[in-house]
């Protein structure tokens, strides 16, 4: 109910009807909005329940204060302004926010709406004042603009380039530290595309942290690095988190750009400056190849690798002949020139894996790994002095040179960098004391054997052509009858001044040299052209076994090399037996079952030899088209003293039985060997027990006595 105050006569509300009067009334009392109504003068006439509440007044009490005195110091200047207005005629309703003092000192927000009621003449009476409170809704808005303040300055002045990009990658705002990041203003930015696509110039790229941040929902990292519009390198760590719309989608994302090309930029310059303190720690300046030092180093490393391997590496000590006068006369320039020049030529003699080094003013050092053979060293130091024989071209004239090599092995001749180092320069005394350019080993036998070799290697290369190769057979037995069922062919050379020479100590020889090729062909075709002879001399046929190396094997159109000699020789396929070595087909077996195919499309059949030694898969095994095993010999010799050997040689005649081939062993050389191959039911058997390879000649007088029983009681009714 509106109390009626003293003060004044209660106006005459809007001139209201008393229905609406009361209605008014009832709206007043009930609002949940303060209301009042209040004088020119600023008194108070009527205030209601929730003005009351708002302000923590009675009624009473409220009704005594003026509008000025409720209200708020700092808005008491307006809400004077306000009512002289409203006096002047100058404003009839108006509505704004202001705050209001609360009895107990504290202070509120109100939106205050006020509209005059004026007399007959215009002049205003009083106005009915609506003040709702939004101290809370002032509140959270002062809040939210303190902190939309907060992330203003942050964003604004971190020095981290941050921009608000779309899902379709356009940028909706960046920060000051981007545009200055990219040297481009800020307005250029919206709607060019994100940092992401400015590196794939102008590509989105799937794979963008942004593009992934949408995807996974989660922030994402990468480091990238671009050239700027200015030519300028930047490189940049960004980081890229989603922004979640009202119905929880992620349809934005924020990209921020560190700038991490200084950081980068420093740590470059350490790395090159460390790598440069290494490269003068272990290089030589003038060749730049490794110094003694790092040749230590290397040396060690070579040594541990071959006592775990068991392999053997030669160490070439190379000094230059001459050198001195070239320095001497052309100056230290034109001299460092040819240093190098000799550096890149060592290199160019030995694998990219090898290692060359200057040790000392005029003096190389070669560290050759996984090197066996006495051959390869003589032909890389014969590549070397050959290498640095060549005319050099430096200060605009020819000059010459010549190599010395001194040549250690690891372990004989040393078994530690320091001992190693030692001998191969002794080798290199010993050779400069030779004219020219040569080459000496440290160890004397190996010198002396160096030189066999290459006499041999020569003499061998003329074998074929002086027809000094010739065949020897060794038969072959059936060991269930004891008769001679075929003749292994091989080779021997008769060596001018030096009789008759064993393949063991020829064919590893021809073998690394080619030579094998032609001699290999001839071995065939004479074997061949002897078993076609002793048909027409009248002999039954036996089998004919010839070998092929592994190089031959592995030579293009094996196959229709044997087909050519087939036909030239007239030798029936079905009697020719071809032997490989397990290790030679199972190097590559795919194009050793084509060759072997082929081999076998022409009716000659296929002998796998030295069987055991070779590691053979089953699998693999089953894929040749092969007719034989034959056991190795290292098995047969200890078949009665070693059990494993005894063993293995019973699983491959075993196997053979399988899988349906035949089997022989080689090299039974007692009857205990027989006695134990014919219990284990192996059928064929070759070795000195029977008879040892013999020429043509005593071969076919064996032919001759076709029941002949190579062991049994026939043979010892013989003796
Ligand atoms: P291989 O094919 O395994 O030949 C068997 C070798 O064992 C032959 O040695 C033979 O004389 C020897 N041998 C036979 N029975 C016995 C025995 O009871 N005791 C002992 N200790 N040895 C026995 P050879 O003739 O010195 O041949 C050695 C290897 O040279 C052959 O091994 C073969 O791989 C190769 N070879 C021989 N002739 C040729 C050829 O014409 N061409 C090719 N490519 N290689 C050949
Ligand atoms: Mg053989
Ligand atoms: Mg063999």
């Amino acid at each position: 109910m509106i109390q009626s105050v003293t003060k004044a006569t209660e106006p005459d509300l809007f001139g209201l009807e008393q229905q609406d009067m009361e209605g008014f009334r009832s709206i007043f009392e009930h609002a949940a909005a303060g209301m009042a109504t209040a004088l020119v003068d600023g008194s108070l006439l009527q205030v209601n329940p929730a003005l009351c509440h708002y302000l923590g007044y009675t009624r009473s009490e409220l009704v005594n204060l003026s509008a000025f005195d409720i209200t708020h110091p700092e808005d008491l200047e307006r809400t004077r302004t306000m009512f002289q207005q409203a006096r002047e005629g100058k404003c009839t309703a108006h509505q704004y926010q202001k705050r209001y003092r609360h009895k107990d000192g504290s202070v509120l927000w109100g939106l205050t709406t006020v509209a005059w009621v004026r007399d007959g003449a215009g002049h205003p009476v009083y106005c009915v004042a609506l003040i709702q409170d939004v101290t809370a809704h002032r509140a959270a808005d002062e809040a939210l603009q303190a902190r939309e303040e907060i992330y203003r300055t942050l964003v604004e002045n971190v020095d981290l380039g941050i921009a608000l990009v779309d899902e379709n990658h356009k940028i909706l705002m960046v920060n000051s530290a981007r545009a200055r990041m990219f040297g481009r203003p800020a307005e250029s930015f919206p709607a060019k595309h994100c940092f992401s696509e400015f590196q794939q110039g102008g590509r989105i790229c799937e794979d963008c942290p942004g593009s992934r941040a949408l995807q996974t929902g989660r922030a994402e990292t990468r480091t990238s690095e671009v050239r700027l519009e200015n030519g300028q390198r930047l490189v940049t760590r960004i980081q890229s988190f989603p922004v979640f719309n009202a119905e929880g989608r992620a349809d934005r994302f924020i990209e921020v750009c560190e700038n991490i090309t200084p950081q980068v930029e420093a740590a470059q310059r350490l790395e090159e400056k460390q790598k440069h303190l290494e490269f003068l720690a272990n290089y030589d300046q003038v060749t730049a190849l490794p110094n003694r030092f790092l040749l230590f180093d290397r040396l060690t490393q070579m040594a541990a690798k071959c006592q775990r391997t068991g392999s053997k590496a030669l160490l070439l000590a190379v000094g230059l002949n001459r050198f001195k006068r070239i320095n001497e006369t052309l100056g230290h320039e034109v001299g460092d020139q040819v240093l190098s020049e000799v550096g890149r030529r060592l290199k160019g003699c030995v694998r990219s894996s090898d290692t060359v080094a200057r040790t000392g003013g005029t003096e190389y050092s070669v560290v050759i790994e996984d090197i066996d053979d006495l051959r390869s060293a003589v032909s890389i130091s014969k590549k070397i002095i050959h290498a640095c024989g060549q005319p050099f071209t430096a200060g605009g004239q020819d000059l010459f040179m010549s190599a010395s090599i001194g040549i250690s092995q690891f372990p004989d001749d040393g078994d530690s960098p320091g001992v190693l180092l030692k001998t191969a320069e002794v080798a290199l005394a010993k050779a400069k004391t030779e004219p020219g350019g040569a080459y000496r080993f440290y160890t004397t036998d190996l010198d002396a054997r160096a030189r066999d070799l290459l006499q041999m290697e020569s003499c061998l290369s003329r074998a074929v052509e002086h027809e000094e190769l010739l065949l020897y057979y060794q038969p072959q037995i059936d060991l269930r009858s004891g008769r001679l069922i075929g003749v292994e062919a091989l080779l021997r050379w008769q060596r001018p001044g030096q009789g008759l020479v064993s393949p063991a100590d020829f064919i590893p020889l021809a073998e690394s040299t080619g030579l094998i090729l032609p001699m290999g062909e001839w071995a065939l075709r004479a074997a061949c052209q002897q078993a076609v002879a002793w048909q027409r001399q009248g002999f039954a046929p036996i089998l004919m076994a010839a070998n092929i190396s592994p190089r031959q094997f592995h030579q293009p159109g094996l196959a229709e090399q044997v087909k050519r000699i087939l036909q030239e020789t007239g030798m029936n396929p079905g009697h020719l037996e071809i032997e490989i070595t397990e290790s030679t087909i199972m190097s590559d077996v795919d194009t050793a079952v084509r060759t072997m195919r082929e081999i076998n499309r022409l009716g000659v059949g296929l002998a796998i030899d030295d069987f055991g030694t070779g590691y053979s898969s089953l699998g693999a095994l089953k894929l040749f088209p092969i007719r034989k095993l034959k056991v190795d010999q290292t098995f047969v010799r200890n078949l009665t003293t070693d059990s494993n050997d005894a063993a293995i040689a019973a699983s491959v005649i075993a196997l053979a039985k399988t899988m349906n081939l035949e089997v022989i062993a080689e090299g039974i050389e007692t009857e205990e060997q027989l006695a134990f191959l014919r219990k284990k039911k192996c059928q064929q058997g070759q070795g000195y027990l029977f008879s040892r390879p013999i020429p043509a000649e005593q071969c076919a007088a064996l032919l001759a006595q076709p029941e002949k029983r190579f062991f049994g009681p026939s043979r010892r009714s013989k003796r």
